[in-house]
């Protein structure tokens, strides 16, 4: 028996890294997963293929998780084609870093609209049809540096520090109706979106964190399983760092 059996999952941005991690360790748990990319199609439709052999539905869909409206159509064809959402998993994300000196309104835009209006845009249409069926769990993708800052990311800082007021406000709104939200801060995590520091700015991130190493998408994922599965009924409005210690 799995912790997810009969559950149905949506996560965006699972073609690859952390999202694909989860959509991974959801399928294992017996969850069916309708998971986003962004451009990866070859990569996304692989994975679904992948995850159906192991007895679940799994269905890759192309969606601008910035996009209001590709979030409402998204919204619709996830509900016909798996019938409900009980876990919506906002993790799609991209930096755009340099100092404030060089930022540009795109930077910031770009990475407030994929970042933190994503995570309006899907929960926005999703949260009736969760009501509908007295529950669902919210797991949104924030970052430690939402809550320490970070030198040259003040755009990923500020949409990752709003990620989290969202979440709160959330769970204050929508305990009453059994649908929890918590937001997951990973530290420095092996995906292709640290794989692009420059080598000495992740000496340096590592010599700072306790257990010495970077973590790995799974480890992540494995926190979602666990606010997505009944073994997390009372917890809400919860920020989770998942960092070896660095931000403790
Ligand atoms: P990644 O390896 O770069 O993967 C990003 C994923 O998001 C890909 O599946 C990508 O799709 C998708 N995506 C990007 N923009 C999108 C959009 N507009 N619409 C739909 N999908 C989109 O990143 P990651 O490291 O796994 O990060 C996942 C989440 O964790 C992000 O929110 C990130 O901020 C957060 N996080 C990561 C770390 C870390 O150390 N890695 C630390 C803290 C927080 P395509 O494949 O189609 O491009």
């Amino acid at each position: 028996m799995g912790l997810l059996d009969g559950k149905v999952a949506l996560v965006t941005g699972g073609s690859r890294g952390i999202g694909a991690a989860i959509v991974r360790r959801f399928a294992e748990q017996g969850a069916n997963v309708a998971f986003t990319y962004r451009s990866s199609a070859e990569q996304a439709n692989a994975l679904a293929a992948e995850l159906e052999q192991l007895g679940v539905t799994a269905k890759a869909y192309q969606s601008d998780a910035s996009d209001y409206e590709a979030a409402e159509n998204l919204a619709k064809e996830v509900l016909e084609a798996f019938g409900q959402v009980d876990i919506l998993v906002n993790n799609a994300g991209i930096t755009k870093d340099t100092l404030m000196l060089r930022m540009t309104e795109a930077h910031w835009d770009d990475v407030i609209q994929t970042n933190l209006k994503s995570i309006f845009n899907l929960t926005k249409h999703l949260i009736r049809p969760m009501m509908k069926n007295r529950g669902g769990s919210i797991i949104n993708m924030s970052s430690i540096v939402g809550m320490t800052g970070n030198a040259g990311q003040a755009n990923y800082a500020a949409s990752k520090a709003g990620i989290i007021g969202f979440t709160k406000s959330i769970a204050k709104e929508m305990g009453s109706r059994n649908i929890r939200c918590n937001a997951i801060a990973p530290g420095f995590i092996e995906t292709d979106m640290t794989e692009s520091l420059d080598e000495k700015v992740r000496e340096g991130y590592l010599q700072n964190i306790p257990m010495n190493r970077l973590g790995k998408a799974e480890e992540v994922a494995d926190v979602c399983v666990f606010l997505g599965s009944d073994l997390s009924t009372y917890l809400s409005g919860q920020v989770i760092s998942v960092c070896g210690a660095l931000n403790t």
